[in-house]
């Protein structure tokens, strides 16, 4: 029955905070892989096809924004959930090109992680449905291959900027408010604030350059528009 959900990698260099991950994780039936550094976080992320990444910023060698970063830019799309201890690094988490999914502020309750983790593969495990791609403008998503192309050619998208598009794009210009995005598109309501909102609608943005279908409407939320 072991690794029956997959593989979860903690690259979390506090033993005691990464024996109690273990446990929990191992106990609601994932496999656990846990590395401390980022060099050999890193290597694990890439050579283990973990289905997520629970990764602390605070880490020797390379830190874990750095390791975000590389994995992305080799094209690495797994859910990262990003562990920090101090408030004031979660702009720098949730900067533009990051690529994170979400985060969670220490000190954490095990259980709390755990749910996250779940939450997020529910999001990126949904079963598509069997409609074609959805069109609106220039942008094109297929729910079925997870692939969305911007005026024919193809985007790379995390798991959370799909999911946030392909919710906004379910229907063409309706406005969505940040609360609605957070509790559909990330599964829990206000616990991290909007700016998650709003920080993955700028990355969506910045790829999407002159075709970009999303209009921000002031004081309630976000909608794609028809163009
Ligand atoms: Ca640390």
């Amino acid at each position: 029955m072991k690794d029956s959900k997959g593989l979860v990698l903690v690259v979390e260099d506090e033993k005691p905070i990464a024996d109690i991950l273990r446990m929990y994780l191992t106990r609601e039936g994932f496999g656990v892989q846990v590395e401390s550094d980022g060099n050999a976080g890193l290597a694990a992320a890439k050579n283990s096809h973990p289905v997520a990444i629970i990764l602390d910023v605070g880490l020797p060698g390379l830190d874990g924004v750095e390791v975000c970063k590389e994995l992305r830019s080799s094209g690495f799309q797994m859910p990262i959930l990003f562990c920090t201890a101090r408030d004031d690094e979660v702009d720098r988490i949730l900067g533009l090109e990051m690529g994170g999914d979400d985060y969670i502020t220490k000190p954490f309750s095990p259980r709390e992680v755990v749910a996250r983790v779940k939450s997020v593969l529910r999001r990126t495990n949904m079963t598509p449905t069997d409609s074609g791609p959805v069109v609106v403008g220039e942008v094109s998503l297929d729910s079925n291959s997870r692939r969305v192309t911007v005026a024919g050619g193809e985007v790379s998208l995390t798991a959370t900027e799909f999911d946030l598009l392909e919710y906004l794009m379910s229907q063409p210009g309706r406005v969505f408010s940040r609360d609605q995005l957070l509790s559909q598109v990330w599964g829990y309501s206000s616990v991290v604030g909007s700016r998650t909102v709003d920080v993955h609608i700028a990355q969506l943005r910045s790829k999407f350059g002159v075709h970009d279908p999303i209009r921000t409407v002031r004081g309630v939320g976000y909608s794609v528009e028809i163009a």
